[in-house]
């Protein structure tokens, strides 16, 4: 197929996309089998097994319990029935549902718009029906937490937008689109703790990031660098154009720029046997000394060599860039950055906004030749 028409039919998948709702499955890591339900603001419209329909305001309380592979609906009144298929729908211009599980028991969470609740594979699934932006300002307020600057939250939104897009249908097999833990974005809520993230989701409408062939990028981020960036196929095997390593400063002194984890010797030369390094009985820990600070994709003793990234695994490391010393019988990695170092740091970005750098500055200097642009302006290439 001609190279314009995969363009075309990217495009339009964008627009079609920032057009509708995204569904999102909530409370997936769990086992969900109770729980309660509020209308915070407006009102909604719950159809169970689409014959019986009750109006809720925000007066109203619904139980919601899993008996005998069925949805038992109470209120305060009593049981309603059992069923199969419940669909909530707001009524207003403004619709929040608090939702409060019971079984397992966790925090009240607050989102916007329309829910549908099914049974599946014993347990309650809860898909939330949302509109985009409001979905997007909900992961910006989950991931980038609520005391960063507007620039910041810019980015973040334009981040977490890309990703959506790019990864719509991750969970087709599920029945919705994205799940709302870290497996794909978290969405532990609508935003409502900082006014800035609404504001910053609404202006940058729209905005995604593309690399120079127009398709969407991996718009990875974690929380520290470390003070550089590594590259994409150190981590995921798959080379990006625009994920190279690059020297960040902005990251450097940061909340997760330096963590330190002690191994004693034994155990640290058992684990590289185990992954086939030959080493001599008797050898001094003096040996193993590394204290080169600079992102590499293997660490290199003698003749053998680990990527970084499964020490990292090994010994649940914060990040896989860090020197290795010997003290007293002990390995001590001294280790720089929080998470997988591939793309946008956070704590860089967060520093960036308050040095007054603007998100376009920010995303370009994380990712290499990359193009912000809005998908309506994409649709000027349909003509
Ligand atoms: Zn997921």
């Amino acid at each position: 197929m001609q190279k314009s028409l995969w363009i075309l039919i990217l495009i339009l998948s964008l627009i079609s996309a920032s057009a509708q709702n995204i569904k999102v499955g909530l409370f997936h890591k769990y086992q969900l089998t109770s729980l309660l339900i509020s209308p915070v603001f407006g009102q909604y419209e719950l159809i169970a097994d689409s014959s019986k329909h009750i109006k809720l305001n925000t007066n109203s309380i619904v139980y919601l319990n899993l008996v005998n592979q069925k949805i038992q609906l109470k209120t305060t009144n009593g049981v309603i029935g059992y069923y199969q298929h419940i669909e909530l729908k707001g009524n207003q211009s403004f619709n929040t549902l608090r939702i409060k599980a019971d079984a397992p028991s966790l925090k009240a969470r607050e989102y916007e718009d329309d829910f549908v609740l099914d049974v599946v594979q014993g347990k309650i699934r809860i898909i939330n029906n949302v509109r985009l932006e409001n979905y997007i300002a909900g992961v910006v307020e989950s991931e980038g937490g609520i005391k960063a600057g507007k620039e910041y939250y810019k980015t973040q939104a334009i981040l977490c937008r890309t990703y959506a897009l790019e990864n719509f249908h991750k969970h087709d097999a599920d029945g919705f689109n994205l799940c709302d833990d870290v497996h794909c974005q978290a969405y532990h809520s609508r935003a409502k703790r900082n006014d800035l993230i609404v504001e910053a989701t609404s202006v940058t409408k729209g905005l995604v990031i593309v690399d120079t062939s127009l398709s969407l990028i991996t718009a990875s981020f974690y929380s520290n660098s470390g003070g550089q960036t590594a590259a994409s196929e150190w981590v995921w095997l798959q080379p990006r154009s625009y994920l190279k390593p690059i020297v960040d400063t902005f990251s450097v002194g940061g909340n997760n720029y330096e963590w330190e984890k002690r191994i004693s010797l034994s155990n640290w030369i058992s684990f590289l046997k185990r992954k086939g390094f030959k080493i001599a009985i008797g050898v001094n820990g003096e040996a193993f000394k590394d204290s080169l600070y600079e992102r590499r994709h293997y660490y290199v003793f003698g003749n053998d060599s680990i990527p970084y990234t499964q020490i990292r695994t090994a010994f649940n490391l914060r990040s896989a860039f860090f020197a290795v010393d010997y003290q007293n019988g002990q390995i001590v990695l001294n280790g720089r950055g929080y998470g997988h170092g591939v793309g946008l740091s956070q704590e860089g970005a967060m520093r960036m906004d308050e040095l007054g750098y603007s998100y376009k500055e920010i995303i370009k200097y994380y990712y290499q030749n990359v193009f912000i642009v809005s998908l309506r302006a994409l649709q000027f290439f349909k003509d």
